[in-house]
């Protein structure tokens, strides 16, 4: 059995509809999508452990099956710079969480290296009833947020078509560079689209699959976040 498969029965014999980040992110891996380095801390002494072989600066997040959105709950503390901050963001993370009402299970927290700022797109997934596994992308933030500017395509996808979708976005004269933002490293970009649509079409279990978001750079691009939602 594959590392996607064991992860996908596991989190069904829970009765779970939603990947950790964790698990996640190591099926982004298998296809080949690149993903901030990370590894879980039951302690915070493991937390500031693993922070060091790392390497600074440092996020930590809050992994709990009941938390979908981690920031909300003030459960994502970002730009931590030494032993001392991961500690005291540690202990922070742990306590924002447990005055949540919810009955929340913590499997522990997520020590990932901080990815510099840049350029961040979306590229998203949804199973629609009619047409099937389907791909989205746009820019991060308001873009998508606000602006709904985003295109889709039917998976499964072509080199041609993730190129298309990129290029159809009413943001995308800024991935191709603008004052001072940097042009983005588009060829990375449509790497991810491709993988991402060859992971949907493989495991049609997958209702909604969201890397948001992804940093692009003029060279290379890493997914920060993921969120995969099973039917
Ligand atoms: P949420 O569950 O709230 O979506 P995220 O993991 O997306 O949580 O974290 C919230 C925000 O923190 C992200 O949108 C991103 O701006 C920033 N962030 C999270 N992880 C990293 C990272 N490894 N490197 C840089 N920025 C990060
Ligand atoms: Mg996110």
């Amino acid at each position: 059995m594959s590392y996607v498969t064991r992860i996908m029965s596991q989190v069904q014999k829970e009765s779970r509809k939603s990947l950790l980040e964790t698990e996640a992110k190591i099926i982004l891996k298998e296809y080949g999508i690149p993903v901030t380095e990370f590894r879980l801390a039951k302690s915070k002494h493991e937390a500031m452990k693993i922070a060091d072989e790392l390497g600074y600066p440092i996020v930590l997040k809050i992994v709990s099956p009941e938390i979908i959105h981690k920031s909300d709950v003030g459960g994502v503390i970002i730009n931590l710079n030494n032993r001392e901050e991961v500690q005291n963001a540690y202990v922070r993370i742990i306590s924002n969480v447990s005055r949540l009402k919810a009955d929340v299970r913590l499997i522990g927290v997520l020590v990932q290296k901080m990815a510099p700022a840049a350029t961040e797109v979306i590229v998203g997934a949804i199973k629609d009833p009619q047409f099937g596994p389907a791909l989205m992308f746009g820019l991060g933030g308001i873009f998508v947020e606000i602006l709904k500017d985003v295109a889709f395509r039917i998976a499964p996808v072509s080199k041609d078509e993730a190129r298309e979708m990129i290029g159809e976005v009413k943001a995308y004269p800024l991935l191709k560079g603008y004052r001072n933002i940097p042009p983005a490293d588009i060829n990375a970009i449509v790497d991810i689209i491709l993988k991402t649509s060859k992971l949907i079409m493989d495991y049609q279990k997958i209702k909604e699959l969201d890397l948001n978001p992804i940093m692009t750079y003029e060279k290379g691009a890493t997914t920060v976040d993921a969120r995969i939602i099973l039917e």
